[in-house]
């Protein structure tokens, strides 16, 4: 099935997709699958990100790739940050370039799981048993910040704007093999596969399900395959006027336009 948010009558509300239309929800879905009768057409609504998570987690590093393109060094146990929730879009709201850092913004596709129940020590054989579904993530990261003026990751990757999310949660997704595609202005960037992930979805929400209690609709990004801006040759830097795609098979592409601050 897939879920949404959305926003009607200036109100946001959670529904689950059929077809061409919303069936509206009473609560978030992994609170409970409790319907209405009332739907809207899919077409005439604004979509918000899926979920508001109570925390983002994020995975660096997590694609051989990735790695070589970046010159870094294979992790021995997963390479976890946290994301402000505060830095969470929804399809078709901007990226914003921050004034403070608008040079070096890069984009990075990432397969997104979604919590669906509070887990805490969960075994990796068990662990997708506490997934919801999966979206379409962009770990949107100011690379000026991450490699030389910080020291550590917080703010580049979390101004404001810099998680998109979406489309919609789809649940009915086997996360281990994949295809990952993001597209800049219509050309290819990224194209990967989940199957080339170090540490699979089982394996990452066990490990931090021993660090963090995972409530409801906690996010975790998985990491991102190669292609990113900053390895190429010249960089590749997102710009006031472009347009980022991520494609997760399965799920949905997520569209995000890019502007200045
Ligand atoms: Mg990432």
């Amino acid at each position: 099935m897939r879920f949404c948010r959305f926003e009607v009558d200036g109100r946001a509300r959670y529904g689950r997709i059929e077809d061409d239309r919303i069936r509206v929800l009473e609560a978030p879905p992994f609170e409970g699958l409790r319907e209405t009768n009332q739907s809207v057409a899919l077409a005439e609504v604004r979509l918000l990100a899926p979920v508001q998570p109570p925390n983002v987690f994020a995975i660096g590093a997590n694609y051989q790739s990735h790695i070589d393109e970046s010159q870094a060094t294979r992790p021995e146990r997963p390479l976890i940050f946290i994301k402000a929730t505060t830095a969470v879009i929804g399809p078709e709201a901007p990226i914003v370039l921050p004034r403070v850092a608008p040079d070096e913004v890069d984009y990075e596709g990432e397969l997104a799981i979604v919590i669906g129940r509070r887990a805490r020590h969960v075994a990796p054989e068990d662990a997708l048993d506490v997934v919801f579904g999966y979206t379409c993530a962009n770990d949107v990261s100011a690379r000026d910040c991450q490699k030389r003026l910080d020291g550590q990751w917080a703010r580049a990757k979390s101004f404001d704007s810099f998680c998109p999310l979406g489309p919609w949660i789809e649940t009915d997704l086997s996360p281990a093999a994949l295809t990952i595609r993001t597209r800049l202005n219509g050309s290819m960037m990224q194209d990967g596969t989940t199957a080339h992930m170090i540490f699979d979805c089982r394996f990452l929400i066990s490990y931090l399900s021993d660090a963090f209690t995972l409530l409801p609709g906690t996010l975790i990004l998985t990491g991102t395959p190669d292609g990113v801006g900053m390895a190429r040759t010249p960089p590749v830097f997102l710009r006031a006027g472009d347009r980022v795609e991520v494609t997760v098979e399965g799920i949905g592409t997520l569209r995000n336009p890019v502007v200045s601050e």
